[in-house]
């Protein structure tokens, strides 16, 4: 047992889900190799996956089936992690790997795809859409019409949900024309993130925080995600998109959902999705001035945004920042600060609760002012930590110093700290056993673009350029004055 009390038994505790037919439309790509394949993997390991269970590999090209093994097993060996060294669970994992070649836009496939899945009682059937977003609607469409969906089967859909809210709208309808909402698992992998379930068992399995969780006092709320890598690769697609599509709209928006919602009755998926629509739909407009877009520029040896996505003259923010508000009892005039951006100085994903300070000192000004600070860490090392004042040891009068209260997963776990199950593992065994919870309900993604269209029409119209900022630094300068100007800083996490 580690200090505070968290046994490599209970990481591991493992609750067995169904039998499973797991199709993974886009089974040779990216995500799949990367993702989706290797969790399948680590819950195989970890013994949750059941024995007469089957992953079908789906895609265009033609392959057997043992090539798509040997595909499977060079993206285990590249991303499989510890459990990938283990060749006999590799070998007994692939066991259970089909491949149909099928085209989503054509007739080719369907029947050999059908006579492969079973039709067993108690066995769950999910088709995962790990393609491009134009395949989702044609995909739920021949799934209904070559009878390999009925009112049970599932399908998991992948980022971006729509470019507006008209395209999420009509994606929403096209979907449902085919499958009812309790049969539609639209991912945000953010969501799936121990830290993130941990930061609603801290938020309603304590008496603690709750009552002080509101504008009485709470000064403000701070979500950064930073990341060091650029677009390079996928700079074409992302120039179409940019951080506030990309990132707000959904990633950061669902981790202030979880950060500003009411405690819903129960742990329960609509309970929980409807109280995160009502933050969404409570969201102030945001000003012009209170968004800050920024561009990174070549550091010499990397190149900048606009080299990245082939664009010279390209207005696309790969960068933002801004301040917004919600508009309840809760939450009245508190701010809430949101940035993320490409090519900065650290990954780091933070939200940090910001509490006041206390109302009067009694220890005179020499002590410093002082703020207790709930740090939610979501990588790169998951974990949470509560900044407390105390006096500093020794003597020498009455001197404050902070600390932290350190709940972090790594720490706490020590050598087992790969063991933290990984988003995409929770949320596809999410899937399996048909708990909606962790996943994004159709309204919440409509109401979130209800809220991001305005302001990127807004600069759209004005014709702004985003502001350049040094590749490996902390964004452009203006977004250290959003905050500044509010006697605030944001928070230095090396970015
Ligand atoms: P990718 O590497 O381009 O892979 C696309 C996959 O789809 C391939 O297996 C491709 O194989 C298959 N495919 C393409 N057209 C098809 C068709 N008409 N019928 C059947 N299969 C078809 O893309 P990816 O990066 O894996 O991304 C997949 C989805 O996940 C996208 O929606 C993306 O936005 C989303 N996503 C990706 C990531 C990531 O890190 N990669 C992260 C978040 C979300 P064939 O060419 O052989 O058909």
């Amino acid at each position: 047992m580690n200090r505070i009390g968290v046994t490599p038994e209970m990481v591991s505790r493992v609750i067995p889900v169904d039998p499973f037919d797991l199709v993974i439309f886009g089974g040779t790509g990216d995500l799949a190799r990367r993702k989706i394949l290797p969790a399948l993997f680590r819950r195989f390991c970890a013994g949750q996956m059941p024995d007469d269970s089957r992953i079908i590999g789906a895609a265009r090209s033609e392959m057997s089936e043992s090539e798509y093994r040997d595909l499977v097993r060079d993206a285990l060996a590249e991303f499989g992690k510890k459990h990938a060294e283990d060749k006999h669970a590799v070998e007994a994992f692939l066991k259970h790997l089909h491949y149909v070649a099928v085209d989503a836009m054509g007739d080719g496939g369907w029947k050999e795809m059908k006579a492969l899945l079973r039709d067993e009682e108690g066995l769950v059937r999910a088709f995962y859409f790990s393609v491009g977003p134009s395949l989702f609607g044609p995909l739920a469409e021949q799934l209904r019409e070559n009878g390999l969906a009925d009112r049970e089967t599932r399908i998991v859909v992948e980022k971006p949900f729509g470019h507006d809210l008209e395209s999420a709208r009509s994606l929403n309808e096209e979907l449902a024309q085919h499958f009812y909402e309790d049969q539609i698992y639209r991912i945000d992998h953010y969501l799936g993130k121990e830290t993130v379930q941990n930061l609603m068992a801290v938020r309603f399995g304590n008496m603690l925080f709750e009552p002080l969780w509101n504008a009485q006092y709470v000064d403000h709320i701070q979500i950064t995600v930073a990341e060091t890598v650029g677009v390079g690769g996928r700079g074409s697609y992302y120039d179409h998109s940019g951080a506030m599509r990309d990132m707000v709209q959904n990633h950061l928006m669902q981790l202030l959902c979880l950060i500003a919602m009411e405690p819903p009755a129960q742990f329960e998926a609509d309970a929980v999705r409807d109280e995160k629509l009502k933050v969404i739909r409570a969201l102030d407009p945001v000003d012009p001035d209170q968004i800050v877009r920024g561009q990174y520029t070549s550091d010499g040896s990397m190149p900048s945004y606009r080299e990245d996505a082939e664009n010279p003259t390209s207005k696309t923010e790969s960068f933002i920042a801004l301040k917004c508000y919600i508009s309840n009892w809760r939450w009245a005039n508190t701010p809430f600060y949101l940035r993320t951006g490409k090519r900065l100085s650290a990954r780091a994903s933070e939200i940090a609760v910001v509490f006041k300070e206390t109302p009067h000192s009694i220890f005179g000004i020499d002590s410093g002012r002082h703020r207790n600070v709930l740090s939610i860490r979501l990588q790169p090392d998951e974990g949470m930590t509560l900044g407390v004042t105390i006096k500093e040891p020794g003597p020498g009068g009455m001197r404050l110093v902070d600390v932290p209260l350190d709940m972090s997963f790594a720490d706490a776990l020590g050598p087992d700290a790969e063991e933290v199950t990984d988003a995409y593992e929770r949320l596809i065994m999410d899937v399996i056993r048909g708990n909606q919870t962790l996943f994004m309900r159709g309204d919440e993604v409509e109401a979130a673009w209800a809220w991001t269209d305005p302001l990127i029409e807004g600069w759209e119209r004005r014709g702004d350029s985003p502001k350049p900022y040094d590749a490996g630094s902390g964004g452009p300068d203006d977004a250290a004055f959003l905050i500044n100007r509010d006697g605030r800083r944001w928070r230095g996490i090396k970015i």
